[in-house]
């Protein structure tokens, strides 16, 4: 049973509560509503056994790197087709591709998948993406926080 700590007389949810003997019954009762009988005893607040139920948590930097598009790897292609010589007609047959994706891609109005990508990549010697790092942070729960006794606790 997991007690919250309320007062009898007022609802109060507090942090001490007392056994009080009010009008002939032990009532548990908030310091404040103690004082209309008798307090018998404190009874001691079970805030150590509902700690063990907050799952704590870590603040934990990760690295992330992804890899992303260049922003300018359209004109990449192009600089690099130029370089070798290339009508986009004659490079596209080269990499078997139509010549309307390589438009498009010089053009940036697409965005080539990792195959194409790395045809074109490996056919121009040239590379399409960045790797960025990012920091990123996130916050899980601590290791062992939450253990299998723990579990076993709550009914
Ligand atoms: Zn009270």
């Amino acid at each position: 049973m997991i007690s919250i700590p309320e007062c009898t007389l007022c609802g109060k949810v507090v942090d001490r509560l007392f056994l009080a003997e009010v009008e002939g019954s032990e009532i548990e009762v908030c310091e404040e509503c103690g004082k209309f009988g008798k307090v018998v005893k404190e009874i001691r607040p079970r805030k150590e056994k509902e700690n063990k139920f907050i799952v704590k948590k870590e603040v934990v930097e990760l690295e992330e790197s992804e890899e992303e598009l260049k922003p300018n790897y359209g004109d990449l292609i192009i600089r690099a087709r130029q370089k070798s010589g290339l009508e986009r007609k004659e490079f596209a047959m080269e990499i078997n591709e139509k010549e309307s994706i390589i438009r498009r891609l010089e053009l940036q109005q697409m965005v080539p998948n990792d195959k194409l990508k790395k045809k074109i990549e490996d056919f121009l010697d040239i590379k399409l993406t960045e790797v960025y790092k990012k920091k990123k942070i996130q916050s899980r729960p601590a290791k062992g926080t939450l253990t299998l006794g723990d579990i076993i606790e709550i009914k």
